[in-house]
């Protein structure tokens, strides 16, 4: 099984992709993870890709083609992955192509989550985010069971610097321009499946795996 999470930032792509890999024992690759945690350690990927996201950007192509390249080469990726947060770019689709074409992997199918602009604002709005291993939850839909503290690891709860407002609106100004023509790209290939994404989390786990059979 090999997936790609499209849509714009906060429509759920995150959640639905690790409920996916839950369900189907494959791993989930979120540039966007990779990226923070290179941050994290201050390795030199990090330094670079920090200033393209706090201000909302996205990090050059070359870079986070490298990081899915060599992800993909994995062992654990042999028997199929869930791209989340990538591709982003027309650029990253086209040298994912080839990336594929050599590792005579295909994509299956192309998950596309919808849900109108006033719902993404409020779930990217209210989402926190583990500070340890990056898990979501939210302060309306996704609670924690303590206050402020992961399920999973125990971390602290905190908003991520580039969900806050100004940089929420250049983000979803940059998906517009720059992510959203890819629906075409896999629409006109005939792998692109339209998520209705509203509804709670349970209820868009539902309408995905209605497509996975
Ligand atoms: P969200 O899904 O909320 O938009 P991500 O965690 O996927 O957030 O991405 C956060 C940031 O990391 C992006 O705004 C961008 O700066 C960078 N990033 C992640 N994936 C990519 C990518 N494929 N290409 C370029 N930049 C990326
Ligand atoms: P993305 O990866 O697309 O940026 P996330 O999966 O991080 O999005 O979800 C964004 C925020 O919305 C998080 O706080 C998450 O808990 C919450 N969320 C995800 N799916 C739903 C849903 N179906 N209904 C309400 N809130 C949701
Ligand atoms: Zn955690």
């Amino acid at each position: 099984m090999h997936l790609i999470m499209l849509g714009a930032p906060g429509v759920g792509k995150g959640t639905q992709a690790k409920k996916l890999s839950e369900s189907y024992q494959i791993p989930r690759i979120s540039t966007g993870d990779i990226l923070r945690e290179a941050m994290q350690t201050g390795i030199a990927l990090g330094l670079k890709a920090r200033s393209y996201m706090d201000s909302g950007q996205l990090v050059p192509d070359d870079v986070v083609i490298g990081i899915v390249e060599e992800r993909l080469h994995g062992e654990d990726c042999a028997t199929g992955w869930i791209l989340d947060g990538f591709p982003r770019t027309q650029q990253q689709a086209r040298e994912l192509d080839k990336i594929l074409e050599k590792l005579k992997m295909s994509i299956g199918y192309v998950l596309n989550l919808e849900v109108e602009g006033e719902e993404i604002i409020k779930r990217l709005s209210g989402r926190r985010s583990c500070e340890k291993c990056q898990s979501a939850y939210h302060i309306f839909f996704n609670l924690p069971k303590k206050d402020g503290v992961c399920d999973s690891c125990g971390g602290r709860l905190v908003q991520r610097s580039d969900d806050r407002e100004g940089t929420v609106r250049e983000r979803l100004r940059v998906y517009k321009e720059k992510t959203e023509p890819l629906v075409n790209y896999y629409l006109e290939r005939g792998i692109l499946k339209k998520i209705n994404a509203d509804g709670d989390i349970e209820q868009v786990f539902k309408r995905i795996s209605s497509h996975m059979q």
